[in-house]
């Protein structure tokens, strides 16, 4: 049985969810996935930062502090004996008799829970296909809102694709992906999207960036476009969950690889991991 985190508190996995609540019908709230390696958490505070942020940019008050976040996701790894894996949190503006306006008096609803999964290494060793897609989402992907469904309409075309994940393009210029974060290298420099209200600024961008910067490898947070990428000399992608994973084929397109700059930057991200950070 998974012991999971409620409203407060702590419980086995048969919550009553209620149908008014706003992340249910609206999409009204925000979330976090937190990487789990050998028992400890992975750049928790980070996150924990992020879902603040988020919460703080469509006016929820995040009900606990980082602190206070964190020491949670340590009872759960505990009481779930959780290694290797992932603890999700979203916190949702709350319950409220249905209408589209904030509700006057609504509580913050918060679900944390933990699920086992491995690290991606076949990905990450011999690099995975992806495909391009238009970028139909709102204006503001830097919040980590549960409103979904531009990136779930992407993500399921490339999988349908055969692809592992969707390289979305706004206006002529790669944003990221429906999951991840998108990274080209050309003649030895890393390009990527700036952090701006185009995409989320990834947690494991920042660490991949503190990388480049340890490693004297160029990182400029400047737009491309499908151009660029299809003539890149590497292409790479970065989540919680997929860390530094090459990409080896674009639409039609053989890239080949994985490169030598993705395996540096995978190498530091190991090293990252090992140390804690
Ligand atoms: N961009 C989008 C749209 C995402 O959903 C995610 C992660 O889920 C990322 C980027 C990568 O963010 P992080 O490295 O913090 O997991």
């Amino acid at each position: 049985m998974t012991i999971i985190y409620y409203n407060g508190e702590f419980r086995d996995d048969q919550v009553t969810l209620d149908y008014n609540d706003r992340g249910y019908q609206f999409g009204d709230g925000i979330y976090e996935v937190v990487r789990v390696y050998d028992g400890r958490l992975f750049t928790a505070r980070e996150h924990f930062e992020r879902l603040v942020r988020s919460a703080g940019e469509i006016l929820i008050t995040a009900p606990k502090t980082v602190d206070e976040y964190i020491e949670i996701c340590e009872q759960l790894i505990e009481k779930n004996q959780l290694a290797d894996g992932n603890i999700y949190i979203q916190v949702t503006r709350g319950v409220a008799v249905r209408n589209h306006a904030f509700p006057e008096h609504a509580e913050p609803v918060t679900l944390m829970y933990t699920y086992e999964a491995g690290r991606p290494l076949k990905g990450m060793q011999d690099g995975v296909k992806v495909i391009t897609a238009e970028d139909i989402r709102w204006l503001r992907c830097d919040i980590k809102s549960l409103n979904l469904l531009g990136n779930v309409l992407n993500k399921e075309k490339a999988v349908r694709a055969g692809a592992v994940e969707a390289v979305q393009i706004r206006d002529g210029v790669v944003t990221e992906g429906a999951s991840s974060n998108v990274y080209i290298i050309k003649d030895g420099t890393i390009y990527t999207h700036p952090a701006n209200n185009l995409i989320l600024n990834g947690i494991t961008r920042q660490v991949i960036k503190e990388c480049a910067e340890e490693l004297l490898i160029p990182f400029h947070e400047e737009t491309f476009g499908p151009d660029e990428l299809l003539a890149a000399d590497e292409v790479f992608i970065s989540s919680t969950t997929l860390e530094v994973t090459p990409v080896v084929q674009v639409d039609e397109k053989v890239i080949g690889g994985p490169g030598p700059v993705a395996r540096k930057l995978q190498q530091a991200f190991d090293e990252k991991i090992q140390t804690g950070r």
